[in-house]
């Protein structure tokens, strides 16, 4: 495990931080709901409920380490905070999330919002469709639809 990640953050290096975090690393490019993350840890018997999921995420996002992405009004995924902005693609058989970073969305989005006199903050795009996996496809990746 990596004190250094919280300490340059500015949060302290407490272990379920540090646990959650060590998830998102080891998993790294990995898209996961807080249920994805709760399921993990009960694996590895680390003794960290749900609620405290809910909790650390919340304090790993605000300290910028992890990014936050609603994918429906049901599902929130949330994935390291080391790449620039992208968007996602979702397959709706499977779950699967493919990113996309394409710098000709980025200029057209903010056209969109000067043209109409909004101030962007920011923004998030996410596309639905089928992956192109098998309908009997047994795999199903964290991150997944519920
Ligand atoms: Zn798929
Ligand atoms: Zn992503």
């Amino acid at each position: 495990m990596d004190h250094s990640r919280l300490r340059h953050a500015g949060i302290k290096a407490t272990f379920p931080r540090m646990k959650i975090l060590d998830l998102f690393y080891q998993h790294a490019g990995l898209h996961m709901s807080p249920a994805d993350i709760y399921r993990s840890l009960l694996s590895d018997s680390s003794n960290i409920g749900l609620a405290t999921v809910y909790r650390v995420i919340t304090q790993l996002e605000g300290a910028g380490l992890l990014k936050r992405t609603q994918l429906d009004a049901h599902t929130t995924v949330y994935e390291l905070n080391d790449k620039g902005h992208h968007d996602h693609l979702v397959c709706t058989d499977c779950g699967r999330i493919l990113e996309s970073s394409d710098p000709a969305m980025g200029q057209l989005v903010r056209k969109i919002a000067k043209r109409s006199g909004f101030l962007l903050d920011s923004y998030s795009l996410v596309l639905y469709g089928h992956c192109g996996c098998s309908k009997d496809a047994a795999a199903h990746p964290h991150g997944e639809f519920e």
